[in-house]
């Protein structure tokens, strides 16, 4: 091999090891070490309907992108469907998300029930928790904290949010300025409840809220837990601007994830 040829084939050589040391160092630089061959943490359903006002159609779906993000990477299963009934035995799932509606016929209501009675988990937003009169389910109505619809504030608008100290607002400022949405308030109140841990109210300093629809005061929880579940209920839900905020967006992902840490085999961020 003449001289400049054999340069240059070191060269290359040389570059391409080059190459792929770096391509070595990265992968390992983003993933940590015990991540390679890991199976998905765990795995979810969100349960919607595209059979409701469009202000929650849009948000179920904005629901299913912004859930199916936090999936990049395989880290969790994500299936989305209208149904609870074609989905086999549902204790495959570490949690279901009912962005707005909640079951309807007595066959997906007597499934989710026996779900959430032997360990299931739930993160409901919204109208996912409405229930009035007509709605024909006490037992959902104990699980939501034996509290029924009372009222709501119209049009949408954003609301200053105060928060309570709990493992799902570790992270979060004592207040902040939610996205424009619909918020229900109930009756009664949820924190009269002895099983129910208020997470975030409506700040008194939001009254009078509507311009439409007012309320002029009372206690205004908007997201809470039932202790006798693994359970977190949002009341934030309604159009599609509920995900353009960092800080609500952090919420929802820390009550996924606290929700899904209870799980009967273990809290999979542990393994
Ligand atoms: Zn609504």
């Amino acid at each position: 091999m003449r001289k400049p040829l054999l340069f240059t084939f070191l060269f290359i050589l040389l570059l391409s090891c080059g190459q792929k040391g770096r391509r070595f160092v990265s992968a390992t630089a983003v993933r940590p070490a015990s991540y390679a061959g890991a199976q998905p943490r765990f795995k979810a359903l969100l349960y919607y309907s595209d059979a409701v006002e469009e202000a929650h159609r849009q948000f179920s779906h904005q629901a299913i992108d912004f859930f199916r993000k936090l999936t990049v990477g395989d880290g969790w299963i994500l299936e989305a469907d209208t149904t609870l009934t074609g989905k086999g035995d549902l204790s495959q799932y570490d949690v279901i998300i009912m962005p707005d509606v909640a079951p309807g016929s007595p066959s997906e209501r007597a499934r989710f029930e026996a779900y959430m009675e032997n360990g299931g988990g739930w993160l409901g937003f919204h109208a996912a928790g409405y229930n009035d009169l007509s709605t024909g389910w006490d037992w959902f109505r104990t699980f939501l904290g034996g509290v029924r619809f009372l009222c709501n504030t119209w049009p949408p608008q954003p609301a200053l949010v105060e928060v309570e100290k709990h493992a799902v607002t570790r992270n979060l400022p004592q207040e902040f300025v939610c996205p424009a949405s619909e918020f229900y308030q109930w009756q009664p109140d949820p924190r009269q409840n002895p099983d129910i841990e208020i997470i975030a109210s409506l700040s008194p300093k939001n009254f009078p809220m509507g311009l439409k629809d007012v309320v002029f005061g009372g206690d205004f929880p908007v997201v809470w837990t039932n202790t006798r579940y693994r359970m977190v209920y949002i009341n934030m839900g309604h159009g599609d601007e509920c995900f353009s905020d960092a800080t609500q967006n952090l919420l929802f992902v820390n009550a996924l994830r606290w929700v899904v840490s209870g799980a009967p085999a273990g809290n999979p961020f542990e393994r």
